[in-house]
């Protein structure tokens, strides 16, 4: 799968990732830019000459995270007598920027998301002790333009940036903040990269976008000219040889336009699963939270998409706790999960973030009744995902094998709904499709039964 690099591994590289799958793309490219450079990924840190804190603003906790890293990180480069070299990089990076470097000095290099492309100027910057040591310029089609136009996928799954950035500015969110305005990228540019993925033997691309459906790509050489929608994007790239599988991830329930509904329903490679973040199921709250939608418009695109893709498996976002959130404002957020019915769903205590407007808000509710409310979502949700597994169980499924398992002869894999499936088999299946009869199911995962492999689509 990974050709030999032309690059000799001269130095060992760590990245450490933390929060969303925007995140893991760019830890991807991260590694890809400084690959010429000679840098190979190591096991630890401790082995590594430069260490890349990859790093997420979401919530408070999140960036607490990132300081106590830089703690354990500064004593591993005084053990390697100053050789580790300390980049942060990420929404940690772009939102304090050069306080990064004074709260911990033994950090040598700070860059926003936008600037990774930058990195191996900077490295040799620092090497020579000259220049500035922080870069977090907004320039997104710069950064794609720079990077390398050719990928190493770890197996074959891959992600695929095609948007960046968002606009809508949610009151309680720092991502317009941190990841600049709403910028796609080409059409061509991404099929380019679709099109090197799948010689390399992926067969599943997830496209990724903090507002992904806000995809609005420029196509000049296609039909339909400058202006194409994700809908038209999936429909595209499913054409591509080798890809049998595409995703989608995050989208915003105000960009669920009736094309893309459709492919859901008409394009066989679109895989059935949505996650379509609601945030609450109180009006109020979402008039609140700026979201542009409201509780019945939500239910009222999941019942669309659920016409054109019946077995689709839902996911979601919650906040419990936003500021002025009543009881009734929370029950009518049960009442959403209740009606909806989630195969998986993730839920957070609303965080305050300094310089959002939500932060400004008053009536902030006490940490215990977040608590009391997140453990009552939770078990909801915990139920609702046990029970959809749980419906598996006795279906034969397509399953992309993606790596060995735990123990020998067991492999692992992914359902069309993205639940990890565990079964027996050998290792020349992995990275093709097969066909398994699921025989036990778990909160987190499946156990199934190998029924046959499946001829790869031509
Ligand atoms: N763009 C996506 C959307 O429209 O929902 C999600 C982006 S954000 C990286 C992922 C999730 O983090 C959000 O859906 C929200 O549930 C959560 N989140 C964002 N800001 C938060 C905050 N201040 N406190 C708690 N959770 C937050
Ligand atoms: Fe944040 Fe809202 Fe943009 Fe999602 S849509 S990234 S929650 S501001």
């Amino acid at each position: 799968m990974n050709p030999a690099s032309d690059a000799k591994p001269l130095k060992g590289l760590f990245i450490r990732t933390y929060g969303c799958q925007m995140n893991v793309y760019d830890s991807e490219r991260i590694r890809d830019v400084l690959k010429p450079l000679g840098y190979a990924p190591v096991e630890s840190p401790e082995a590594a000459d430069l260490v890349v804190v990859n790093t997420c603003h979401i919530r408070e906790k999140a960036t607490e995270k990132v300081y106590s890293e830089l703690g354990q990180l500064k004593l591993m480069k005084q053990a390697s007598g100053g050789r580790m070299t300390i980049a942060v990089a990420g929404c940690v990076a772009q939102a304090e920027g050069a306080e990064i470097i004074r709260r911990q000095p033994a950090v040598d290099l700070v860059l926003g998301p936008q600037a990774y492309h930058k990195l191996p100027e900077m490295i040799a910057r620092a090497s020579r002790a000259v220049g500035d040591r922080l870069e977090t310029e907004f320039d997104t089609v710069e950064k794609f333009d720079a990077l390398p136009k050719t990928r190493d996928p770890d197996g074959p799954t891959a992600f695929v940036s095609v948007q960046e950035g968002c606009d809508k500015f949610c009151t309680f969110c720092v991502v317009p903040y941190t990841r600049g305005a709403e910028m796609s990228r080409s059409v061509d540019d991404i099929v380019a990269e679709v099109r090197d993925l799948a010689s390399k033997g992926v067969r599943e691309v997830t496209l990724l976008g903090q507002n992904v459906n806000a995809f609005h790509g420029a196509a000049p050489r296609l039909e339909g000219g400058n202006d194409w929608a994700l809908g038209q994007l999936v429909r595209h790239i499913a054409k591509v040889g080798g890809i049998e599988r595409i995703r989608y991830t995050t989208s915003h329930p105000r960009d669920m336009d009736d094309d893309l509904i459709a492919a859901h329903g008409d394009t066989p490679a679109m895989m059935p699963f949505l996650h379509l973040p609601v945030q609450s199921g109180s009006d109020r709250i979402l008039k609140s939270m700026n979201r542009g939608h409201t509780a019945d418009h939500y239910r009222d695109i999941i019942a669309r998409v659920r016409k054109a893709r019946p077995d689709i498996a839902l996911a979601t976002d919650f906040i419990v706790g936003f500021p002025g959130e009543s009881d009734a404002d929370f029950e009518a957020t049960m009442q959403l999960a209740r009606d909806v019915g989630y195969a998986i769903a993730y839920s957070f205590k609303y965080s305050s973030r300094p310089g959002t407007p939500a932060a400004e808000m008053h009536g902030h509710v006490s940490e215990a009744v977040k608590d009391e409310r997140l453990q009552a979502l939770q078990a909801l949700l915990r139920e609702q995902q046990t029970g959809f597994n749980a419906q598996q169980i006795g279906k034969t499924l397509p399953v992309l094998v993606t790596g060995k398992g735990r123990n020998p002869g067991q492999l692992h894999g992914r359902s069309p709904y993205l639940q990890a499936v565990h079964f027996e088999g050998p290792d020349a299946l992995i990275g093709s499709l097969v066909d398994v009869c699921v025989t036990g199911a778990s909160l987190n995962s499946l156990t199934a039964e190998l029924v046959r492999a499946r001829e790869p689509a031509q």
